[in-house]
């Protein structure tokens, strides 16, 4: 057998080593995102100076950072697709990673942004180009795919388990642009993991042949499509004009980002618009449309998720007794790792349960998983409500309500995330399948913003309220999707239906 058809535990080799190429990537960025914040707001004096910002600035820069990591995998999908396939993009996304996190150990405030811009481009270049490439890893209607994503997502939550103790650690220590480096380290390791193991992954993520990029044309040839009726082009104008209006009519001094944000996503809008159009059968549109229809459950899932770092952090820090047996005090950063713990331990627990009910040919598309899981992950801010009736009778609340809510937003985030991942690769015309893996995670991206505009709202209502609003929203959400599973299932012509054990 070739290296790259070799097998090990079930799945084909390549698998291990995209899992440890991301394992470390990801390592790098949740390293790096542990001390992001809190280096800003640092004072800048004393032995280990921060940068001095106000709590407000730190978290504006901690928003846009986060959510344009995610956005930069539309044009980082595309460069695979059009120009340099998969393969190459991940090689490329790990150079500049290297770099920027290793610009990040030099002290000084042009390497701080310098580093910044570096990690937005590398990861926009490696996260969805990877994620993609473990679909390639399977035929289409292998069933071990959804498995593969499972445990690609551990190598995720295992990366950022180890990031969060040992980045920590040594920034406290040593100083920040330890831990920074320290991080540059550790994704220099994943790109030597993801050199030596290319011979696993000859027949993946290659440059697009002479034959897919037959009908390629140009973006500029492919926006000027919308221009050819006169519907779409009003319908694109008046959504632009409408952006830029709804942008800028934001308070604040950072209203001219959400300008640009809405102009840019109007631009996708503008682009699925003429692939839509563009695909041949309408089984294809079909399952196109379906694709964009999913999208939206993404951004409702993350944008209440996502609230682990910022207002749920902010409640374990402020209103949680976390005293030990009198011992000590757990600090708050610990609260963050649960969530890679419980994956690490849920994974294949949560996946095999998904496929036994496949076998039974019981419900279990992937829809119908992601709407599960945002139920399930929903339910978890019940205990946030717990929490905060005793914090109102008590002035303090348990910790236990925080480990059951991350609990809980744990197993839903495995029953929707790797899901997502494995249905895009699924349904996505070949041609576009990185693109729309980047539309997927800007669609993240989208949702962490949400998360954070929720929780600055927090101030305003109290986060009781926020807690009710998104356990009320996303529940009937999730069962909104239920209701509607026939309809969408149907518009996926089966994609998912003669899923079987193929090896
Ligand atoms: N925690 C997951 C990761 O880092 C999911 C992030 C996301 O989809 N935005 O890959």
């Amino acid at each position: 057998k070739q290296p790259h058809e070799k097998e090990l535990f079930g799945h084909p080799v390549g698998l291990y080593i995209l899992f440890l190429t991301e394992m470390w990537e990801r390592y790098s960025y949740y390293g790096m995102r542990a001390l992001l914040t809190i280096y800003m707001v640092a004072k800048t004096v004393g032995d280990n100076p921060g940068l001095g910002w106000t709590n407000s600035e730190s978290l504006a820069l901690y928003g846009w950072y986060t959510m344009l990591v995610y956005v930069m995998s539309i044009p980082g999908g595309m460069i695979a697709d059009k120009f340099i396939g998969q393969k190459r993009s991940v090689l490329v996304g790990a150079i500049i990673l290297v770099f920027g996190h290793g610009v990040l150990a030099v002290e000084a405030e042009w390497a701080f942004f310098t580093g910044l811009g570096l990690i937005v481009l590398g990861v926009g270049m490696l996260k969805p180009n990877i994620s993609t490439m473990v679909g390639g890893l399977y035929k289409p209607n292998d069933i071990r795919r959804d498995k593969g994503f499972s445990i690609f997502y551990i190598g995720i939550n295992l990366g950022s388990l180890l990031a969060t103790s040992s980045v920590g650690i040594v920034a406290a220590v040593y100083g920040w642009h330890y831990g920074f480096g320290l991080a540059g380290i550790c994704m220099l390791l994943g790109l030597i993991v993801y050199v030596w193991g290319q011979k696993y992954l000859v027949h993946v993520g290659n440059v697009p042949t002479v034959e897919e990029k037959k009908n390629d044309v140009s973006l500029g040839a492919m926006y000027s499509r919308l221009f050819k009726s006169t519907k779409h082009a009003i319908i694109f104008i008046a959504l632009i004009i409408l952006s830029v209006y709804a942008g800028f009519s934001f308070e604040g001094t950072d209203n001219w980002a959400y300008g640009l944000l809405f102009v840019f996503v109007t631009f996708v809008i503008g682009l699925m618009m003429v692939i839509y159009k563009d695909l041949e059968t309408q089984v294809m549109k079909d399952r196109f449309l379906v694709l964009l229809l999913s999208f939206g459950i993404v951004i409702v899932f993350w944008g209440a998720f996502e609230q682990a770092g910022g207002l749920m952090s902010l409640y374990t820090e402020q209103k949680t007794n976390r005293d030990f047996f009198g011992l000590f005090e757990i600090p708050t950063a610990v609260f963050q790792g649960l969530n890679a713990g419980f994956i690490i331990l849920f994974a294949v627990v949560v996946a095999n349960y998904w496929a036994k009910r496949k076998l039974k040919n019981k419900e279990a598309s992937s829809l119908f998983k992601m709407a599960t899981g945002t139920i399930i992950m929903g339910t978890g801010f019940v205990f946030m409500i717990f929490a905060s009736m005793q914090y109102q009778a008590n002035g303090e609340s348990a910790m236990y309500w925080l480990v059951l809510a991350y609990l809980f937003h744990t197993i839903g985030e495995l029953c929707a995330s790797p899901v997502a991942l494995s249905f895009i690769t699924k349904l996505a015309p070949v041609k576009y399948a990185s693109l729309m893996m980047g539309v997927y995670f800007a669609s993240t991206g989208l949702g962490n913003k949400v998360a954070g505009i929720l929780g600055e709202n927090a101030e305003h209502y109290g986060e009781m309220t926020i807690f009710t609003a998104i356990f009320i929203f996303t529940v009937a959400f999730g069962f909104l999707v239920i209701a509607l599973l026939k309809p969408l299932k149907r518009l996926t012509h089966g994609a998912e239906d003669k899923e079987r054990e193929l090896s």
